[in-house]
C-alpha cells in the first residue's frame, strides 16, 4: 500500500461520490480533515442559488511574512458520472478505477494537493504570502460554482492557479478559446416528393449548399467549427421542409470568432434567401477564453517554480473551459495547471501518484516563488 498522507487523502476523496450539486460529502470531508487547524473555513450561499447541497468553500490563511502578493488556488469538489462506489485499483504506481466507474481525479487531485498545502503549511510554519484556497462546487455543469463565487473574495489577487489540467505536472495551459454556440435552423417548405416536389424546398439541399461554402473541422491555427449533430424530415416522401443543427466554434481570438460567426450567417441567409428558405439561428456566446501572454510576470514566476520543482516547463492551449475561464472573465489572471490527469470523463480515467506528489511539489514552489 502506498504509505503517502497526500495519496492518501486522495484515495478517500475518490471513494466519496460527489456529482455536481452533491458534492457535501466532500466538504463533510473537508471539515473533518481540518477541524483541529486554527482556520475559518467559509461556505459560501452557491448551493442553495444553484438547488445544491454544498456551496464553494474557501480558506483563506493570512500572510505570515511581508510579502505583499496574494495567490489562489483553485479545485472543483464535483465530477462527472458514474461515479458512486469507486473502487480504485492500485497497480503500481497507477491508481485506476474497477473500469464501471470514473476514478475522479478530475479533480479529486486537486482537492488533495490543496488540503495537504493547507495542513503542511500550519505544521511546519512555512512562511507564506496571502493564499485563498477555493474549493469549488458544480465546475461540470457549466462552471456554476466559480461563476456564483462572488468576485469579493479574489478581486485584488495577483493569480489563480486553477489545479484541474490534465497533463504532465509543469504543463501550464495560457491560452482557452472563446466559444459561440447553439442551434441553427434551414426552413424549407414540405410537399408530396412523388406528386408535387417543385412546390417545395428541401431544407436539407439549401443547408448542404451554405455548408459547403463554410470551413469545416480546424478552420485555421487558433480557430474550430463544427457541425455536430443534425436533425430534420418527417418521412422519405415528403420533401424535408425543415433541418436543425448543433452548431459551434471556437478560436482564441475573439475578434476573428465574431467576425467569422457573421460570415456564418451571412452564407446562410444568402443561400435561404435564393433558394426560398428562411434561415434561423439560437447562437450565443459561452464563458470567455482568455490568452496570457508569455513573458507576463505569472509565467515567469510559473517557470521559476518548475525549475525549482526539477520539471519541465510546457506552454499549452486548453481545448475546452475551465474555472479559470471565469476568473479570467472576471479580470483576474488565472492559469490552468496540469495536475497528472489522464484519460478523464471515462471510465478509463487513471492517475499515477508519482505526478500527484510532483503537482503537489510544483504548487509547493509556486508559493514560494511568491512569497520571497
Ligand atoms: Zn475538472
Amino acid at each position: 500500500m502506498i504509505n503517502n498522507r497526500l495519496i492518501n487523502t486522495f484515495l478517500d476523496l475518490v471513494k466519496i461520490s460527489s456529482p455536481s450539486k452533491n458534492e457535501i460529502g466532500i466538504k463533510n470531508y473537508i471539515y473533518n480533515v481540518l477541524k483541529d487547524y486554527p482556520l475559518e473555513i467559509i461556505e459560501d450561499t452557491t448551493g442553495a442559488n444553484i438547488n445544491g447541497n454544498c456551496g464553494n468553500l474557501l480558506i483563506k490563511l493570512k500572510a505570515n511574512n511581508h510579502s505583499r502578493k496574494k495567490i489562489a488556488f483553485d479545485s472543483h469538489m464535483d465530477t462527472v458520472t458514474p461515479c458512486d462506489d469507486v473502487k480504485t485499483v492500485v497497480d503500481g504506481s497507477i491508481i485506476k478505477s474497477d473500469g464501471t466507474t470514473i476514478l475522479g481525479g478530475d479533480d479529486k487531485i486537486g482537492v488533495a494537493i490543496q488540503l495537504e498545502l493547507i495542513r503542511k503549511i500550519i505544521e511546519n510554519q512555512i512562511e507564506h504570502c496571502e493564499l485563498l484556497f477555493i474549493f469549488s462546487v458544480s465546475e461540470e455543469e457549466g462552471l456554476q460554482g466559480a461563476k456564483n463565487l462572488a468576485t469579493n473574495y479574489y478581486k485584488d489577487y495577483d493569480a489563480i492557479f486553477v489545479l484541474d489540467g490534465e497533463g504532465i505536472p509543469g504543463t501550464f495551459y495560457h491560452s482557452a478559446p472563446y466559444n459561440c454556440k447553439g442551434k441553427i435552423r434551414v426552413v424549407g417548405k414540405a410537399a408530396h416528393s412523388g406528386v408535387n416536389p417543385e412546390d417545395g424546398v428541401n431544407a436539407l439541399y439549401v443547408a448542404s449548399k451554405a455548408i459547403s461554402q463554410l470551413p469545416i473541422g480546424r478552420i485555421n491555427d487558433f480557430s474550430t467549427c463544427n457541425i455536430g449533430f443534425i436533425q430534420g424530415g418527417v418521412a422519405r416522401n415528403v420533401v424535408m421542409p425543415s433541418v436543425e443543427m448543433d452548431f459551434e466554434s471556437r478560436s482564441l481570438d475573439l475578434h476573428f470568432l465574431q467576425h467569422f460567426i457573421g460570415e456564418v450567417k451571412k452564407t446562410f441567409q444568402d443561400v435561404c434567401s435564393q433558394n426560398g428558405a428562411v434561415f434561423e439561428d439560437e447562437l450565443s456566446y459561452g464563458t470567455p477564453g482568455y490568452l496570457i501572454d508569455d513573458k507576463s510576470d505569472v509565467m515567469v514566476k510559473l517557470k521559476n517554480a518548475t525549475d525549482a520543482a526539477d520539471l519541465s516547463f510546457e506552454l499549452m492551449s486548453c481545448g475546452g473551459g475551465s474555472n479559470a475561464n471565469v476568473y479570467n472573465s472576471n479580470n483576474v489572471i488565472a492559469v490552468l495547471v496540469g495536475v497528472g490527469m489522464e484519460n478523464i470523463h471515462s471510465t478509463k480515467e487513471y492517475v499515477d501518484s508519482n505526478n500527484i506528489i510532483k503537482a503537489y511539489r510544483l504548487v509547493r514552489e509556486i508559493v514560494q516563488e511568491y512569497s520571497a
